[in-house]
């Protein structure tokens, strides 16, 4: 077992091992490359470590599920926090669209974790999105049959 708890090792490792895989599962809530809903880009110009890694994985047969987050407003039909609301779920999905990454953005899943087909039951799995941050947050790299087909399992029903 490896422990990752860097955006750029989660990333780094990401990228290697999407390279020796024929099929990629990505599960995370939220997304975030640097692109907006209206296709407004600032992945250049910050040179977005996601951006990099979505290109990796766009070579692959890669499938992504997103988690997105609840509406919430400050007051009922607020819509400044509605636009807020629709920003953010709409940038997933022009960001996905514009690598071609088969996706399904759905509720309700938290869940975050690589699957990768590399015949060797490579999984990272933990509490870090697909983005860039800082926090304080873990990540686990584990080759395990039953890990790896229990959340194989788990993606192919959210993905229905
Ligand atoms: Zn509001």
């Amino acid at each position: 077992m490896e422990v990752i708890n860097s955006c750029h090792d989660l990333f780094s490792l990401v990228d290697v091992l999407a390279k020796s895989s024929k099929a990629i599962k990505v599960a995370s809530f939220g997304l975030w490359a640097g692109v907006f809903a209206n296709g407004y880009s600032v992945a250049q110009k910050f040179n977005t470590r996601t951006y990099k890694t979505l290109g990796v994985l766009s070579k692959r047969n890669t499938r992504m599920i997103i988690g997105k987050p609840e509406l919430i407003c400050c007051e009922d039909g607020c819509k400044a926090c509605e636009h807020k609301h629709m920003e953010r779920v709409g940038r997933i999905k022009t960001t996905l669209d514009e690598f071609k990454i088969k996706h399904r953005i759905v509720s309700k899943n938290h869940a975050k974790f690589y699957l990768f087909d590399t015949g060797r039951y490579d999984v990272i799995v933990g509490g870090m999105n697909f983005t860039t941050s800082s926090w304080h947050d873990y990540m686990f790299r584990i080759q395990d049959k039953a890990l790896y087909s229990r959340l194989s399992n788990d993606f192919n029903r959210w993905w229905k």
